[in-house]
């Protein structure tokens, strides 16, 4: 059916799914759903879609493969943050094909991978071919809001659902990077996970129109702010973080390799990655140290009161690997020079359990890296610890090895990265196709 062929092409499919806006808050997938539940229904092929709530639906397909290789996990969320006061040059709903790109909010994080993965499926199938294993498509809600309507529920309520899945691919990574004039695909291997803190300070409290006793709170809050800006934790190595900077290291040219191996190996805890940009000099120096940032200030909202109490929220990051929550905030009290009062605002026994195992590099993650090599000779692939959580912290719970992979191929110098959560996102065409066609590769032949 040519008209199916048309709309089930990546591009025109991205441009589809912008034009519904999924902002979360509220969410409201439903009608992004039900677009791609008629695309599916209409190709044949049979979807379960489920959820908490009516208008926050999750759709699982499962396409048939031809069993030379386990099941494979394919997830997406469908959900997008809000654009709520930035400044977009063109409507962030409008799915705007304009100087070799598609504009608008979700067309990287991460309507383009739903676009991509459904495209590819949809391509293979009416070519008659199959994929090596079963292929599991779960189109997921609210994973811009901690994923309770969405891979939560799924993996709490229904891991039946996901029976014999092995392998998943989802979210980040994917992008490539340019760094000492070498570009790299990276390949998402272990995630950082959150630790959101709430901390309380307090301080004498009372009227504010004549002179006040030492140490308010408000004074005490402008030290701990300047205490914590730029503030490195220190140093672990973990085995994930090892892996990506040798292979940073092995593909650079010198000085860069010399300057990231001396990182690496760490022997200054205050050493930071030398003769780098700056942005990926922080990046780097994020994989290997817990971090912690405040990002929330409340106090009462009264002029002519000393505020008893502040309270400061601290986005914290912690290492993949077996740390705990408490390992981390010994390690901020320990920076702060005292023990703050302090709250864990996700629940420590989800800290605790979202932990990711060790990255291995056999099988899926093998036929990635094939796949990689072959499109894109000259690039490196990179398996790289993310600063970012997703749902792979969920799916992973499943015993399924999670990768973050969304293979676009940017050019040198883009500044398509920088634009996840900001104005003006937008993907270039031939990254979707070189995406698509990636997606394509491995559906054939993953193993
Ligand atoms: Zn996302």
């Amino acid at each position: 059916v040519p008209e199916l062929a048309q709309r089930t092409g990546a591009v025109p499919l991205l441009q589809d799914l912008i034009r519904i806006d999924t902002s979360n808050p509220p969410g409201a997938e439903r009608p992004c759903v039900a677009h791609l539940h008629q695309i599916l229904a209409d190709a044949g092929v049979a979807c379960t879609v489920l959820g908490t709530d009516d208008n926050r639906p999750n759709l699982l397909a499962r396409f048939r493969g031809r069993g030379t290789a386990p099941a494979l996990l394919l997830h997406a969320h469908s959900d997008v943050v809000p654009v709520t006061g930035q400044q977009w040059s063109l409507p962030p709903f409008s799915g705007a094909l304009l100087d070799s790109h598609v504009w608008g909010r979700g067309a990287l994080d991460m309507k383009c991978s739903i676009a991509m993965t459904v495209a590819a499926l949809l391509g293979m199938q009416a070519r008659g071919e199959e994929p090596a294993g079963d292929v599991l498509l779960a189109v997921v809600a609210d994973e811009e809001a901690g994923s309770a309507a969405g891979a939560r529920y799924l993996v709490r309520q229904h891991p039946e659902l996901f029976r014999g899945v092995r392998y998943a691919i989802g979210e980040d990574g994917g992008a490539s990077v340019e760094l000492g004039g070498v570009r790299f695909h990276p390949i998402v291997v272990a995630e950082k996970r959150a630790c959101w803190l709430r901390m309380t300070i307090r301080g004498p409290s009372g009227h504010s129109s004549r002179l006040a006793p030492p140490a308010t709170a408000l004074a005490k809050l402008g030290r701990v702010l300047t205490t914590l800006d730029g503030a490195r934790l220190p140093r672990h190595q973990t085995p994930a973080a090892d892996g990506m900077l040798a292979t940073i290291a092995g593909a650079l040219p010198e000085p860069l390799a010399s300057s990231v191996t001396r990182f690496s190996r760490g022997a200054d805890r205050d050493a930071t990655p030398q003769g780098l940009p700056e942005r990926s000099a922080r990046e780097i120096d994020s994989v290997v140290r817990h971090t912690v940032n405040p990002t929330v200030v409340r106090t009462p909202d009264k002029i002519n009161m000393l505020p008893g109490e502040i309270t400061v929220d601290l986005d914290g990051r912690i290492l993949p690997g077996e740390f705990a929550a408490g390992d981390f905030i010994r390690e901020l009290n320990k920076h702060l020079g005292e023990a703050a009062e302090l709250e864990i605002l996700l629940e420590g026994a989800q800290v605790h359990e979202e932990r990711i195992a060790e990255p291995q590099f056999g099988g899926l993650y093998q036929s990635i890296v094939g796949i990689l090599r072959e499109r894109d000779p000259q690039a490196v692939p990179l398996p790289m610890v993310s600063a970012a959580s997703t749902d792979a912290r969920l799916f992973s719970q499943l015993g399924i090895r999670c990768y973050g992979w969304i293979p676009l191929r940017l050019p040198a110098g883009s500044p398509i990265r920088g634009l996840l959560h900001s104005p003006d996102e937008r993907v270039p065409v031939d990254a979707v196709e070189f995406g698509t066609q990636c997606l394509t590769e491995l559906l054939r032949g993953f193993g």
